[in-house]
């Protein structure tokens, strides 16, 4: 029997001990005891089910994978310590000195660290393109190429990659695409019915929803995740039974968070559009956004990040975000809080001027992350914050 979502968020991926308990334990376990020798030799090569240490598996982390496969439609899922952890992780599964990226232009400021600055170094060469334009990623593949990544909507811009025409693009040259989908997660967004072969998840944003823990994780085919798995046990970087345990019970409340956040944010930037000191808004769900249509097949709802310029300079952004009262001052996103940053100065500071204006990151730009408040509240705070 399938079941929606919403169920799924609920009931998927539950594991019940001989206590019978309703609600989903929490193994707090580093390591896990044999009953014969036999028996441990059995578990360690891999001849029966079990647990050996929880480097290499936890219920509670095991859990948390099984309801994020089946709220994505994939097969198989591998939790991770962080968002970059899950990123990294699956780079290095994948890629050795020599091979080669095309990304996106537009990233989370630490993957764009991570390839500009890690990888390199580790001789693993990146081509960043602009993320909508489609001759540019087929223009940019070498015969080392292995690997696609990108993220859309893009932060914070909002702007669209066609999924199934970067698919394949891929596809053509066995290259793997891979969409880290933390801004949407899957309630809104499902890359893999799209064509993707891998997404990645900051579940530290969205999964978790209310602030509490750091989290990873990578899903796609069983093939290409334990792939990652080998790796990634060995290497360390995996999600502990405890940020686990914290965010199942994130992905329970998860379709109804996205919910009530992307109507919210549809609200916002309708009124922001319509707000005399306000420039441009950028947002997917609106009908003025120029990769509307395709975002609206791609996704469910626009999500619930919107970004606006003001007019002026930094001066008058700046103004706007300190006189804000109910919103949180935090470039954190992805929270029941709607949040409010200036990327110019927070998460795009480190970036040199030129890549800000590549990335269209001006002076009088602010990112909202919306939250689950009520509407009229977050309403009334923006507009006296804009008067
Ligand atoms: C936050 C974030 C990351 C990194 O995740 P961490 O959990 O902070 O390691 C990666 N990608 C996107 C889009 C993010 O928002």
């Amino acid at each position: 029997m399938t079941h929606h979502v919403d169920t799924l968020a609920v009931r998927a991926g539950r594991l019940t001990s001989d206590f019978k308990e309703h609600s989903q334990a929490l193994f707090l376990t580093s390591s896990f005891t044999y009953d014969t020798a036999a028996d441990a030799a059995a578990l360690f090569a891999g001849e029966k089910e079990g647990y050996t240490y929880a480097r290499h598996g936890n219920p509670t982390t095991e859990a948390f994978e099984a309801r994020l496969a089946a709220l994505e439609g994939a097969e198989d899922c591998l939790s991770t310590a962080t968002g970059m952890a899950a990123i990294q992780g699956l780079i290095l599964t994948f890629l050795q000195a020599g091979d080669h990226i095309v990304a996106s232009q537009s990233l989370f400021g630490s993957s764009m660290n991570m390839i500009q600055n890690q990888l390199s170094r580790l001789g693993i060469q990146t081509t960043f393109v602009p993320i909508g334009d489609e001759t540019q990623w087929q223009a940019a593949i070498t015969p080392k190429t292995k690997l696609f990544f990108v993220e859309t909507p893009s932060n914070p811009l909002t702007d669209i990659a066609d999924l199934g025409v970067l698919a394949q693009i891929a596809h053509a040259h066995d290259i793997l695409l891979v969409v880290d989908n933390s801004f949407c997660s899957p309630v809104v967004q499902r890359p893999l019915a799209l064509g993707a072969d891998l997404v990645v998840y900051s579940a530290t944003k969205s999964l978790d929803g209310q602030g509490r823990v750091m989290g990873g994780a990578i899903v796609g085919s069983k093939a290409l995740v334990e792939a990652c798995y080998l790796y990634i046990r060995t290497a360390g970087a995996i999600l502990n039974p405890f940020n686990a345990w914290v965010l199942l019970t994130g992905l329970e409340t998860l379709p109804l968070r996205m919910e009530r956040a992307s109507q919210n944010a549809l609200a916002l930037a309708t009124w922001l559009e319509a707000h005399p000191a306000v420039e441009r808004v950028f947002y997917p769900g609106l009908p003025s956004h120029p990769k509307h249509d395709l975002a609206m097949r791609q996704q469910i709802s626009g999500g619930s990040i919107v970004s606006f310029t003001v007019k002026g300079q930094r001066a008058a952004a700046w103004q706007v975000v300190d006189n804000l009262q109910l919103f949180s001052r935090t470039p954190n996103l992805g929270d029941i809080k709607s949040t409010i940053t200036h990327p110019a100065s927070t998460t795009h500071s480190r970036i040199s001027q030129a890549e800000r204006d590549r990335a269209g990151v001006v002076e009088g730009l602010l990112r909202l992350s919306i939250g689950i408040e009520h509407i009229d509240d977050l309403i009334a705070d923006l507009s006296m914050a804009l008067a």
